[in-house]
């Protein structure tokens, strides 16, 4: 999932600024569950605003709404009225869901309530890690299903540097050295021989280095009937 924090409360408000009327959007998926963006989030910080904007002289009029998936149309299309209505718009989704309401109300103001982090998962209550930079040309299954892009400090790609000690990254005591991870998961797989495979320079141009990316998949694309 996508993870991403709450920017300061201090921030938002001077990116509200001058703005009366606000609305709080909160988005459904990837930053519910990670408690940054969701319902509960969206409903709390309207209510901080609230609060803030009256003791701070200047009182808004904060009122929030949360859509299943900021990131597409059909779900975004109902909030039409509201952003109409609105001076500004603080999007608690990702970059992607503040980006879909900007192209999709081209004529409102929307500002960024979140910081977009990293593709990744919640380890245990409280904690997430990053686990996929999304390079467009995965190798998992060379490295046992654990990503030396996303998880090594320096991306290697064919074993470890000379930092690596104890099983720890040499940037940090508690990061794990991502190839002494595929180490021991390609020995207790029984495919070491795998750690021998010399992995050539990586084509980047999969990756956000080859410009911004795009998926076409045309036996999914609803095309115009013929005459039309
Ligand atoms: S190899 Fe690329 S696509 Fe696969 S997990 Fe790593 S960054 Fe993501
Ligand atoms: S110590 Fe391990 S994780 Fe850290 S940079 Fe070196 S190889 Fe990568």
């Amino acid at each position: 999932m996508i993870v991403g924090e709450q920017k300061p409360l201090e921030e938002i408000k001077e990116l509200i600024g001058e703005a009366e009327k606000v609305l709080v959007v909160g988005c459904g998926t990837c930053v519910t569950v990670c408690f940054a963006g969701g319902e509960r989030e969206a409903q709390l910080l309207a209510s901080t605003l609230r609060l803030t904007s009256q003791v701070d002289g200047d009182p808004k009029e904060v009122t929030e709404v949360t859509v299943q998936r900021q990131c597409e149309w059909e779900y975004i299309d109902p909030l039409a009225t509201q952003i109409s209505e609105s001076d500004i718009v603080v999007s608690l989704a990702c970059g992607i869901g503040v980006q879909a309401l900007v192209e999709r109300f081209p004529d409102a103001w929307v500002v960024p309530g979140l910081n977009t982090t990293f593709l990744g998962l919640p380890q245990e209550q409280g904690i997430w890690l990053e686990r996929c930079q999304a390079c467009g040309d995965c190798i998992l299954a060379l490295t046992g299903g654990i990503c030396p892009i996303a998880r090594c400090s320096k991306q290697l790609l064919n074993g470890p540097c000379g930092g690596s000690h104890d099983g720890k990254c040499e940037i940090q005591p508690e990061v794990d050295c991502a190839w002494h991870l595929i180490y021991e998961r390609l020995k207790r797989m029984g495919k070491l021989e795998l750690m021998l495979k010399f992995q050539p320079p990586k084509d980047w141009s999969t990756s956000r280095d080859g410009g911004p990316r795009k998926i076409v998949r045309e036996d999914l694309r609803v095309l115009p009937e013929e005459g039309y």
